[in-house]
């Protein structure tokens, strides 16, 4: 008899009733990808269905952006605080700010049903991997290398000393994407919008999410046999 035991699974991922957990889905890609635009889309689209993590940043705001909506904006003495007290699921530097994603909005979240999107970087993108090996890994990449320092220089958020910090980053970046699991050329934001919707909903039939309906489809048969 092949016998196997429902053994490493996170909190929750055996829900009550027919709530199903929400999936995990982490977006990675270079600065000026446009992961902000299309984020923003997905999430007006299909408003009901996900969730996008806020993460914490000693990073200083930008023109427009507020706290709590685009990130807690924090100092760096803060948020060495949330390193220490475990507050966070990752964190990492990246051009010279913290950057780290809180650990129980996801949960709480994933557990109402909804499919989680963290939007981060590499070096983080790994270790919720290795905490998470259900979570699926997306990287979004401009069509072209060009098209990349258009955008960076055309938002114009940035002094030119840390586009090129950030264009370099991009260099040391490339070499992780094939740690990635899909690919996703941002080339118009609806049909990006699209396809992430789809890889996302895909997920649903991953055997993590469906472990309910294996032990109920095993009991079903362990009776009938007997
Ligand atoms: P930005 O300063 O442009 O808002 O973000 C810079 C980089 O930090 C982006 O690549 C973004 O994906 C990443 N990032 C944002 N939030 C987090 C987070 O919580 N954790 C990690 N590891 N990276 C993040």
């Amino acid at each position: 008899m092949i016998s196997e035991k429902n053994e490493g699974l996170s909190d929750g991922s055996r829900m009550r009733g027919n709530m199903r957990k929400g999936t995990l889905t982490i977006i990675s890609g270079f600065s000026g990808a446009g992961k902000g635009t299309v984020m923003k889309a997905l999430l007006a689209k299909y408003s009901s269905q996900y969730a996008l993590s806020i993460s914490a940043t000693s990073r200083k705001p930008r023109e427009g952006e507020v706290n709590g909506r685009e990130y807690f904006f924090k100092t760096k003495e803060e948020f060495e605080e949330l390193i220490a007290q475990e507050k966070l699921i990752e964190y990492a530097k990246y051009v010279d700010n913290y950057y780290g994603t809180p650990a129980d909005y996801v949960e709480e979240q994933r557990n109402a049903g909804k499919d989680m999107i963290l939007e981060i970087e590499i070096q983080g993108a790994l270790q919720v991997k290795e905490k998470y090996p259900e979570a699926m890994l997306i990287f979004l990449t401009p069509p072209s290398i060009q098209e990349l320092k258009n955008r960076l220089i055309g938002r114009g958020t940035e002094e030119m000393p840390v586009i090129e910090a950030r264009l370099r980053r991009a260099k040391e970046e490339a070499e992780y994407m094939d740690r990635y699991e899909y690919i996703v050329v941002n080339d118009t934001v609806e049909e990006c919008v699209e396809q992430i919707h789809r890889l996302i909903q895909s997920q649903h039939d991953q055997v993590y999410y469906r472990r309910d309906f294996i032990a109920e489809m095993k009991k079903e048969i362990e009776e009938f046999v007997s």
